[in-house]
């Protein structure tokens, strides 16, 4: 027995010896530091977008669809005209009018981007194609610009409400869409067009500061976006130029896009 012992004693004590030194290994301090700093997630900056562009992504500063200022008040039954947002933070907004072309890039680069924009719709060109504009529902919000997108300064109070009102109930049957902004066609309005944007239920008509053609934005004052600009584009056969134009602008001014409805919130919201 003794000796066998001994020959199992001997063994182990060879193992031992056998084994790599410590010193023989590589110091691992780097790779344990490497790997703590890729195992963080940061939101990308930019997304690969459509037709080989590059898409700046914006994370969202608040939860959409929380009210963060009331709408001004309607006053003598007319709807109050809001040219700008007013706000201290670093907001824009965008909005997108018409829908004369349905472009098959926009709803992509709006999910991309994180960006929600305000779209400005007249029936004629929703009417008969409301499964396009269905898809937006959770990337964009859906207010009015009249039926037939007419010239309404110095046309009568029931011409006038008929556009109004009647573009809105279409958005609400075709889109089940809750239009409260209301667009003038053209920029285009009188005390009667006020009147009747308030008799249809609309909260304010919604003019803009800056806009977007063929890929470049243009300023009504000075040579960049400011917080609470209000942004015009329209849906057009350039409509990646023109989205990508404003998202870089916002980039380059240091601003964020959000949302419209969000700062003309109902008086009667929790802001
Ligand atoms: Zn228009």
């Amino acid at each position: 027995m003794r000796p066998r012992a001994l020959a199992v004693a001997v063994a182990a004590v060879i193992a031992v010896a056998c084994a790599p030194e410590p010193e023989a290994q590589p110091p691992a301090t780097t790779t344990t530091t490497t790997t703590t700093t890729t195992t963080t997630t940061t939101p990308p900056t930019v997304l690969p977008g459509p037709g080989g562009t590059t898409v700046p992504v914006f994370q969202h500063p608040y939860a959409y669809g929380t009210p963060q200022q009331h709408v001004p008040p309607i006053a003598d039954g007319m709807v109050p005209v809001v040219r700008r947002i007013a706000t201290d933070r670093p907001y824009v907004f965008i909005t997108i009018d018409d829908g004369a072309v349905r472009h098959p890039a926009a709803l992509e680069l709006m999910r991309k981007s994180g960006v929600e924009p305000t779209l400005f719709l007249n029936s004629k060109h929703v009417d008969g194609y409301a499964d396009y504009w269905k898809t937006f529902q959770g990337a964009a919000r859906v207010h009015a610009h009249t039926a037939t997108h007419p010239d309404l300064t110095g046309t009568s109070y029931d011409f006038q409400r008929d556009e109004i009102c009647g573009n809105a109930d279409l958005l609400r049957a075709q889109l089940g869409a809750q239009p409260k902004l209301f667009r003038p066609p053209f920029g285009n309005f009188d005390h009667t067009t006020r009147r009747a944007a308030a008799d249809c239920g609309f909260t304010a008509l919604v003019m803009w500061t800056a806009a977007v053609n063929d890929g470049v934005v243009q300023f009504q004052a000075g040579g960049r976006l400011n917080a609470g600009d209000i942004v015009l584009m329209h849906f057009r056969h350039t409509f990646v130029e023109d989205f990508l134009a404003f998202l870089e602008r916002c980039k380059l001014d240091g601003l964020t896009p959000v949302v419209l409805e969000d700062f003309l919130a109902d008086r009667d919201a929790v802001v």
